[in-house]
Formats: C-alpha cells, sequence, structure tokens
C-alpha cells in the first residue's frame, strides 16, 4: 500500500467529505514554497498551507532554532512556572503589536485564541461588577471550529447542526463598499441598547468568508462608535497577521487600536500550532484581585510551549528582516500588476487585494459551493503544479513571502487558465456568500 492508501484506512481529514474525496496528495518534503509528493510531483504552496507559512517550509533557521530548543527544554507545566522562550517571544511581541497591548495569554491555535479573548471580554464586565451580555460580529465572519468560536462567526452551512448550542450574538453587516452606512447605523442601534460587552472581527481581510475586502477608514468609524460606548474591541488577526496586509498587522491600518489581539497561523512561521491573546493593560487589571473568583480560569496542557515559542521567535527574526519586507513589497506590486491586468475579463466579477491576499471572484456558472466549480477549480490548479483551494467561486492568493517572480507568473497564469475554463452564466450574484447565509 502506498501513503494515500493506508492514508484512507485510518485518517479523517479536516473540511473533507471522506465518501467523495479524491486520495490526498502525499507530502513527503518541502522547500520554499515548494512540496514535493511521494510521486515526484512539485507544488507551489499558493496558499501557504492553509495560511500559515511565512517563510517557506523546512526553513534551515526555524528549524534550528527548533532544534536547539527541543534539546534544551521541550516543555514546562506553565502555571507557577515560567521559560525564556515565552518570556522573550512575549517581549518582542509587545514591541511589534499595536499599540495599548500589554499582556501576553499563551494558547494552542487560532480557535482557542479567540475562545480566550470571548471569555476575557465576558468575564472582565463580570469583574467589574457591570456584566454586559451581548458580543457583535461580523455577519460573514469566521473565527474557528470550536464552540465559541463558531457561536461568533457566520451562520453558514458548516455549522447548521449546532446552531441551537451556539450562544446568541448580534450579527452587522461587512462593511464593504456600498454597504458602509449600513454596517455602521447596525452597529450604532446595538450600541445605544447597551449591554454590549465586545465587537469581534476579522480587520480588513475576512478570510473564510470569501476574502471580503473593506477599508481601513471604515473600520475606524466603526472602532470609534465601541469606543464611545464602552465596547470592547477584539482584532482576530489570526490571518492578517505578520505582514499579509502589506503591513505587519492589519490594525496598523487603522487609527483606533484594538482592546485584544488574536494571533495565531503565521505566529510560528507556519512550523507549529500556537496562539496568543494580547490584551491592554486595562483589562488585564480587571482581573487583579484578593478575591479569586476574579481570576481567569483558563488554561490548555501546552500553554505556551517552548518549542513553539523558539519557532515564533525564529519566524519574527525572519519577519524583521529587510529582505523580507522588500519580499512582501514584490509580492504586493505584482498582484496589483496582475490584478490590472485579469480584472476586466468576462468571467471575473471582482478582484480584490490587500497586500499580499489577492481574490479573483469567477462567474459561478449557476454552481454553488457544494457543487462542481469549486472542485473543477481545485484540480485544475493541482493539475497545474499549483496548490489553490477556491472558497467557492472564489480564488485567493495568499503566498509564502520567499515565493519567487517564477512562481507567482505561475500562479498568476494558473489563474488565467481557471478563467478560460469558467464558461457557465451567472445565476447567483454571489454563490458562495449566499451560501454562507443559507
Ligand atoms: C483560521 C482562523 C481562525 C482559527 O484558527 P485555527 O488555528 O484554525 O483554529 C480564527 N480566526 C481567523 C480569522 C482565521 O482565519
Amino acid at each position: 500500500m502506498n501513503l494515500a492508501e493506508r492514508d484512507q484506512n485510518v485518517i479523517w481529514h479536516p473540511y473533507t467529505q471522506m465518501k467523495t474525496a479524491a486520495l490526498p496528495i502525499p507530502i513527503v518534503r518541502g522547500e520554499g514554497a515548494l512540496l514535493f509528493s511521494e510521486e515526484g510531483h512539485t507544488y507551489i504552496d499558493a496558499v501557504a498551507s492553509w495560511w500559515v507559512n511565512l517563510h517557506g517550509h523546512a526553513h534551515p533557521y526555524i528549524a534550528g532554532k527548533v532544534a536547539e530548543q527541543l534539546q534544551t527544554l521541550e516543555h514546562v507545566i506553565f502555571a507557577g512556572f515560567t521559560h525564556p522562550a515565552a518570556v522573550t517571544f512575549a517581549e518582542r511581541l509587545l514591541q511589534i503589536l499595536p499599540q495599548g497591548q500589554s499582556r501576553i495569554f499563551y494558547s494552542d491555535n487560532g480557535s482557542t485564541a479567540v475562545e480566550v479573548a470571548l471569555k476575557m471580554a465576558i468575564q472582565y464586565w463580570n469583574n467589574l461588577g457591570m456584566p454586559k451580555k451581548k458580543i457583535i460580529a461580523f455577519r460573514d465572519s469566521y473565527h474557528g471550529d470550536t464552540f465559541g468560536a463558531m457561536s461568533v462567526s457566520a451562520r453558514s452551512a458548516f455549522t447548521a447542526p449546532f446552531w441551537p448550542y451556539l450562544f446568541e450574538v448580534e450579527f452587522i453587516e461587512v462593511p464593504t463598499a456600498g454597504k458602509e452606512e449600513e454596517s455602521i447605523n447596525q452597529l450604532k442601534a446595538l450600541a445605544a441598547q447597551g449591554d454590549v460587552a465586545a465587537f469581534i472581527y476579522e480587520p480588513l481581510v475576512l478570510g473564510t468568508g470569501g476574502m471580503i475586502m473593506y477599508t481601513p477608514e471604515v473600520l475606524d468609524q466603526l472602532m470609534a462608535i465601541c469606543k464611545q460606548h464602552q465596547i470592547l474591541t477584539i482584532a482576530d488577526e489570526v490571518m492578517t497577521g505578520f505582514g499579509r496586509t502589506g503591513r505587519t498587522f492589519a490594525s496598523d491600518y487603522v487609527q483606533h487600536k484594538p482592546d485584544m489581539v488574536c494571533l495565531s497561523k503565521g505566529l510560528t512561521g507556519g512550523t507549529m500550532a500556537l496562539g496568543v491573546t494580547s490584551c491592554s493593560e486595562n483589562i488585564y487589571e480587571a482581573f487583579l484581585h484578593d478575591d479569586k473568583s476574579k481570576t481567569l480560569f483558563h488554561g490548555h496542557s501546552y500553554t505556551a510551549n517552548p518549542v513553539a515559542c523558539a519557532a515564533g521567535l525564529a519566524s519574527m527574526d525572519l519577519l524583521l528582516q529587510p529582505e523580507t519586507q522588500q519580499s512582501i513589497n514584490r509580492i504586493v506590486q505584482r498582484h496589483a500588476a496582475f490584478s490590472q491586468s485579469i480584472k476586466a475579463l468576462p468571467q471575473v466579477l471582482e478582484v480584490r487585494q490587500q497586500g499580499t491576499i489577492l481574490a479573483v471572484e469567477f462567474e459561478d456558472g449557476g454552481t454553488s459551493y457544494f457543487s462542481n466549480l469549486r472542485d473543477t477549480l481545485y484540480s485544475y490548479g493541482i493539475a497545474n503544479g499549483v496548490i489553490l483551494r477556491p472558497l467557492g467561486n472564489i480564488i485567493y492568493v495568499i503566498p509564502p513571502y520567499c515565493i519567487t517572480d517564477a512562481q507567482l507568473d505561475q500562479v498568476y497564469q494558473t489563474i488565467r487558465g481557471m478563467q478560460e475554463i469558467v464558461t457557465g452564466k451567472r445565476h447567483h450574484p454571489r454563490p458562495y456568500l449566499d451560501m454562507l447565509h443559507d
């Protein structure tokens, strides 16, 4: 049996209908933006392995730092104990995080980073003796797959079986072009009712929602309303963090700074799982009390795992090198030029870009997320040696920053090819987004 067949006997894959899925592609090695399969095929990782990889696969510098840490201290309980990697990483994160962040709480992934932020926000108001109940989120948002994170995410087909078990959330429109007023008015109306504990949002780009983008200006207006009504703001930068939007954090484009920030994905450069929830001193202080019931009773076995922190530190070293910023700028410019060249093509509904994130929305040909176009586009990419995982009719590129110009050309060429195979007529105006609201 080859690896894919052995996999089929024992593995249940994420977001995969195991009955109809093709055999998984066995990857045995990675280098730079490339992944190599057991059969000798080469793939350009244009989605950075689900948006996590920043500096390329099996990066020797990160690998060296991780190996060193593994031979020094692999793990230690993080209640009552500490270690150099966690402290140094926290110090250095606070230096680059948006202004106003002063404490780092470690967890394991993006979903747990969101859970922690929600618990901090709710308990903050409890600890102050003015419990507020409501949480506000964007209608098309995605904040993770655990129950709290699902609750603040779009009520989409992905979570339908769980709707009865999710806590109530007030959803507002995403303030995309033309919808700014509606979104602002909805937030104002909710804020005026009082009782709002927090607003959680993906700054500038809603990833899983379909790479939906909105401006820093309108986010600033939403933030101003929150500040005015003492609503805590939680920036979920799990996807947008660490250079994706062109700046270190998407929040760097905005004047008003969040009270909390959630990080994961690029946090370790894509090396291993780690989550961070940072918060302002103000929030932290609300938990300082002689009364032990005011404690944040949350933690995971692997909280602040030293190996993950070492990977995070190494990735940050690379991120802060001028060469990396140059690469980011290069990708931003090349994406912009490519956008210009395809946006008028007949099958292209819209091209969106924020920094290194590029999204192309195709005519759907009368399909939906669960039908053929998505699979056709995906297979076409694979056949052309490029990993692109469409969200329904939306194809996007989030490359590792080390991707070469030649590799980017191949990615762009593949997207052009996709445009040619999308021949159907449009049935829904926004098929993927419609699905989200079914
Ligand atoms: C991926 C993602 C999450 C969830 O992170 P996981 O590590 O997959 O649990 C949360 N928020 C956003 C914005 C994400 O893109």
